[in-house]
């Protein structure tokens, strides 16, 4: 529902009421997305927008009409969504979408398709859409939404309305808003997409690994040098990897740049869930020694670029850190 977009999209929100308002659409919306993560629920709301017969009828919401229902239900014959199928979305995908749209609406006044990921139609999928654009069928109405625009045909481009999101605020990604936990800060920080902070947010192992960096500076902190051997291992068997090393470093680096925050008296911006160690932990070390360690974590993700030994860059940490705290 548009509504639910009323205050994180304010300026296209208040865009559509206004067409909604003359019934009168442009053929062809893009959706710069800017990376926000409801981008698809969005531009299925506008959809919904100019679809439901309710709608801009009265100031009213629509309270669940069948075609709204159907749209809900993905089984509403006349919108049609488009998403790559594998890297790429295919010239084949866009034949049978005009083939479904060369009869006339039945349902609706509209037909409507929204081609999720643009900019990733290869160069016959994107001619083949071009000419679907050149020429405007009355009545079908086309979203094409990317966060890339700029990797778009400048012919596709000047044939749109372009409508730019407005940036993400944490409060738009989860329903829940009063708690928005740890997971999903880091995924918010970290995903460049909606599509890919979604798939951060779902996976199970993102999850131990946060845990586990967080248990291994809890063990780093309190521990002395006869520890390392154990460290070693609570760390090597989680990010056995260099792509998860990486990770984990980068969340090492969140969580002492949340101890200093919370030591000045800054609000916390990811380790909330992990409150009392973060209490702990931050008492242990002045704002100097956590700056100091924030930064040969960034020297040891660069070094872990250039293809470095693991397992000897994580002894290195481990034995720089313990001078720190001398
Ligand atoms: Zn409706």
């Amino acid at each position: 529902m548009l509504d639910d977009f009323k205050s994180s999209q304010k300026i296209v929100y208040q865009m559509f009421q206004n067409a909604g308002k003359i019934q009168k659409f442009s053929h062809a919306y893009l959706i710069d997305a800017n990376h926000y993560p409801r981008k698809l629920e969005f531009a299925i709301a506008i959809a919904k927008f100019i679809l439901c017969p309710n709608h801009y009828t009265n100031d009213e919401k629509c309270n669940g009409c069948s075609q709204c229902q159907r749209i809900d239900d993905a089984n509403f014959t006349e919108l049609k969504i488009i998403s790559p199928d594998g890297s790429w979305i295919k010239k084949e995908q866009l034949e049978d979408l005009q083939k479904q749209f060369s009869t006339k609406a039945i349902e609706s006044k509209n037909k409507i398709y929204i081609i999720n990921e643009a900019e990733k139609m290869n160069a016959s999928a994107a001619n083949s859409i071009l000419k679907f654009l050149e020429e405007p069928e009355p009545g079908i109405i086309a979203i094409l939404i990317t966060d890339n625009m700029y990797q778009l045909l400048d012919t596709i481009i000047s044939r749109c309305q372009v409508i730019s999101l407005a940036k993400i605020n944490q409060s738009d990604l989860t329903s829940n808003k009063s708690q928005i936990t740890t997971v999903e800060k880091i995924g918010f920080f970290i995903a460049k997409t909606g599509d890919e902070y979604q798939k951060f947010v779902q996976d199970e192992e993102k999850r131990n690994q946060i845990d586990c960096v967080v248990q291994f500076v809890k063990e780093l902190e309190n521990q002395q040098e006869a520890a390392i051997l154990k460290e070693n291992k609570l760390w090597t068997s989680v990010f056995n990897d260099k792509e998860k090393m990486d990770f984990g470093l980068e969340v090492m680096a969140l969580l002492y740049k949340d101890m200093i925050h919370h030591k000045i008296g800054l609000e916390i911006d990811f380790m909330d869930d992990y409150i009392d160690i973060l209490n702990d932990l931050s008492k242990k070390n002045t704002v100097k020694q956590l700056c100091d360690k924030i930064e040969m974590i960034i020297e040891l993700k660069n070094h872990l670029k250039v293809n470095a030994n693991q397992n000897l860059l994580l002894d290195q940490l481990i034995l720089s850190f313990q001078e720190v705290c001398v």
